[in-house]
């Protein structure tokens, strides 16, 4: 029997504000000493009273529409309470009723296994809301070691419908989200470092069956690798046990990346019950249909809209998804469009460049080498008109004079050159670089010493 899987995520992405959700410590506390970068407002002290960070929302509310979300214009902080020892307060500040924005939608294309197909698919966003961060337990030997540096750190929330219906689609919109965000300037992103985390929702059914399998929660994947052989293997064990004539439980799992399996952490028969009320010491936060206006026409290219603009440049799509996968996209669609006389092609092959850079190529004609060195250059922080003067750079029109000399000086070796005995090409290669003394580049001589001597 054929079976369809279902798959709804909810992701957490860590906001890199300066300061965090609800107080003014340093938001940035990695690699900070444990328990340093703390005040009693995150550590939950009785009495503090805390303060909405503007920036976090404006940055969720700029996600949302990114995301093609209705924004709420009336958003609120509600208390989501529960017990756990890095949760000092004893609640969290979530927004349940009225989260930020709700029913958006994400269409992604990508390049497909075979590298040459474009794929496309869309992912509804049931909703996007902030809340605050919680401390880290750290499980040692024999203690549990609390850490509240991260306590209070701005969270924004997204939920998915379930529409996505294999663990490579939930990669790559794992993935699309990780580049918007970061396009954006809101989030580092990292899943490693734990600013961006997933849970996925997974269910079975037979193709063809209306009703939705039992689902399987699996948490804390945080990297995409995990996150598509957890669902792998989720969808294997679910099938499985439909197969054998049983029943799959709702539970709650981990991923155990040493064994590669997923492993039951908890029943799910019961649901928590948060007792969610209006956090009372925080105003709403009540936005103007002017402010989110500006907002919309405020955000930055987003990955979908690079990737459309470079393919109108005559990039290839495989090329398109090469460059976005070294984060060069944005580059490259800037150039082009502050001059589109530009060679597409060799701006995809130096996208972290300014103009003033390609107009030096288009009128020096410097060599390949001299082009990567003061690419190199410039990228480390020099200056182009400092790099320029920093190479021996020789142009394509010295080079070919160079080379016509080298020929006439070794009319012998030419002479056997024809007749021949082709090896001696390497001997001429050499004369043209102890000449051009590393100003041009070996490839560039070779190609053009045998282009000179079949002319
Ligand atoms: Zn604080």
């Amino acid at each position: 029997m054929e079976y369809t899987s279902t798959i709804g995520l909810e992701i957490h992405t860590q906001l890199a504000t300066k300061s965090k959700m609800f107080c003014r410590c340093n938001n940035d506390a990695e690699d900070k000493a444990p328990n340093t970068v703390v005040c009693p407002l995150c550590m939950g002290f009785p009495g503090t009273l805390p303060v909405t960070n503007k920036q976090a929302v404006e940055w969720g509310t700029k996600v949302a529409l990114a995301l093609g979300c209705k924004i709420n214009l009336f958003q609120r902080f509600d208390r989501k309470n529960y017990f756990y020892p890095d949760l000092p307060k004893g609640y969290q500040i979530s927004q349940f009723f009225f989260p930020v924005g709700e029913n958006g939608k994400l269409l992604i294309d990508y390049l497909a296994d075979d590298k040459r197909t474009k794929k496309e698919f869309t992912v509804g966003i049931t909703r996007l809301h902030l809340e605050e961060d919680a401390g880290k337990s750290i499980h040692a030997s024999n203690a549990t070691l609390v850490d509240f540096n991260r306590c209070g750190t701005p969270l924004m929330e997204i939920v998915t419908e379930p529409d996505i219906t294999s663990p490579e689609e939930a990669r790559i919109f794992m993935q699309e989200l990780q580049r918007l965000v970061r396009l954006m300037g809101v989030s580092h992103a990292d899943m490693e470092k734990g600013h961006l985390r997933v849970d996925a929702n997974i269910s079975v059914r037979p193709k063809g069956q209306k009703e939705l399998g039992t689902k399987v929660e699996v948490k804390n994947l945080n990297s995409f690798k995990y996150l598509e052989q957890a669902l792998k293997f989720e969808i294997d064990r679910q099938i499985k046990i439909l197969e054998s004539g049983g029943v799959v439980e709702q539970e709650t799992r981990g991923w155990d990346s040493k064994t590669n399996t997923s492993i039951s952490q908890r029943s799910k028969e019961g649901s928590i019950d948060y007792r969610y009320f209006p956090e009372p010491d925080l105003p709403p936060v009540v936005l103007t249909e002017a402010e989110v206006n500006s907002w919309k026409k405020d955000l930055t290219m987003l990955p979908r809209e690079l990737r459309e603009k470079s393919e109108k440049f005559k990039l290839s799509y495989d090329r398109v998804t090469e460059l976005q996968g070294k984060d060069a996209l944005l580059g490259f669609v800037k150039l082009m469009e502050q001059d589109s006389s530009l060679d597409p092609k060799a701006v995809a092959n130096w996208p972290n460049a300014d103009l003033a850079f390609y107009q030096w190529i288009m009128k020096q004609e410097p060599t390949s080498a001299a082009i990567k060195q003061v690419y190199t250059a410039i990228n480390s922080g020099v200056k182009l008109t400092d790099a320029i003067k920093q190479i021996r750079t020789i142009s394509v029109g010295e080079l070919e004079s160079t080379i016509k000399t080298v020929l006439s000086e070794n009319a012998q070796a030419v002479a056997k050159h024809q007749a021949g005995e082709t090896k001696i090409i390497g001997f001429l290669i050499g004369q043209v670089m102890n000449k051009t003394k590393g100003s041009a580049d070996p490839d560039q001589i070779k190609d053009m010493v045998s282009r000179l001597l079949t002319k």
